[in-house]
């Protein structure tokens, strides 16, 4: 049934279509040959409501957008004082393929750039599990997360892969500093494998609606991880999220956020919503130009800002 919450979607959709400014990501082919114009927003509430409009059910790779619920995952499986040891939270204003380290500890910044992700990738499972084990356990909890089966994008993936060179660099610092004991190319394969699953804007509305519920999926009902959890998650998201122009997502949406260079983008705001967009234009940070403009509208137009009086 069509409501007034689609009928202002749908107004997002078209007021967003004059923005054509941006890139797709150029650096493998499948993400190159996408159509630029492809553009979806969806709203869960915590009820599990779902609003979507535009482009919602057409699939793109999750990429970045899988980091917050890999570090959610660690936190769940090592506690906080353990992953804490070995990724600081720190939002570093490097763009998210930077060797960027506490100097000091040589510390990963926080879990939201590629090396503090590697980072939390391998914490997650037993010591002795392998790549591919690892990699199933990180995938069904994503699952878990998005309330269906997602798919590994394996075009996707072999191609990241091909072109691994500089997470391997980051991994292989990773290694030398002591945050990660598996080898840097079975690191860089599992995140790899982890950000090349296919979903939707309506997947990343309910993934991000899980987060904002205190870890329980609105539409299957199943707890996916505890509240403290999600607690430490979305604040990192707040600082860390979008990368190096994260202060000024957070002046200006306010919304607990994390973006992929597929071209979404999740907003969680604890209680209230979780917002799923998608649109392949990248700004100079690699953050979708209409998801951050559609964002930025259903901020302002819900008065959503976490900084807004009430
Ligand atoms: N596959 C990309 C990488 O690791 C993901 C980064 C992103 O979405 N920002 O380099």
């Amino acid at each position: 049934m069509r409501t007034p919450v689609h009928e202002y979607l749908a107004e997002i959709r078209d007021s967003c279509y004059y923005y054509s400014q941006g890139e797709v990501a150029t650096y493998i082919p499948e993400l190159a040959e996408v159509d630029p114009d492809q553009f979806g927003i969806a709203l869960c509430t915590p009820a599990g409501t779902i609003y979507a409009e535009g482009d919602a059910e057409n699939e793109f790779t999750i990429q970045s957008v899988s980091k917050p619920f890999v570090y959610a995952m660690a936190l769940v499986e090592r506690g906080l004082q353990i992953v804490d040891a070995h990724v600081d939270v720190e939002p570093s204003g490097d763009p998210y393929n930077a060797m960027s380290v506490d100097p000091e500890s040589g510390k990963p910044s926080n879990p939201m750039i590629n090396m503090g992700a590697i980072v939390t990738h391998c914490l997650v499972g037993p010591a002795d599990a392998t790549p591919q084990e690892r990699s199933d356990l990180i995938i069904e909890s994503l699952c878990k997360f998005a309330g269906r089966k997602l798919e590994v994008n394996e075009a996707v993936l072999e191609s990241e892969f091909a072109n691994r060179y500089r997470n391997v660099a980051l991994a292989s610092m990773m290694r030398s500093n002591g945050f990660i004991s598996i080898e840097p190319d079975d690191a860089v394969w599992g995140y790899t494998r982890q950000s090349a699953l296919n979903v939707t804007a309506r997947d990343l509305s309910v993934m991000a609606m899980t987060l904002a519920n205190g870890g329980v999926n609105p539409i299957t009902h199943e707890r996916v991880v505890p509240e403290w959890v999600c607690r430490q998650v979305l604040s990192v998201m707040t600082t860390c999220g979008m990368y190096d122009s994260a202060g000024d997502w957070l002046s200006s949406v306010g919304i607990p956020a994390k973006s992929g260079v597929g071209g979404g983008i999740i907003g969680s705001l604890p209680g209230q919503v979780g917002i799923g967009t998608f649109s392949p234009r990248l700004d100079s940070h690699g953050n979708s130009v209409r998801g951050v403009e559609a964002c930025e509208r259903v901020s302002r137009d819900m008065g959503l800002h976490i900084m807004a009086m009430p």
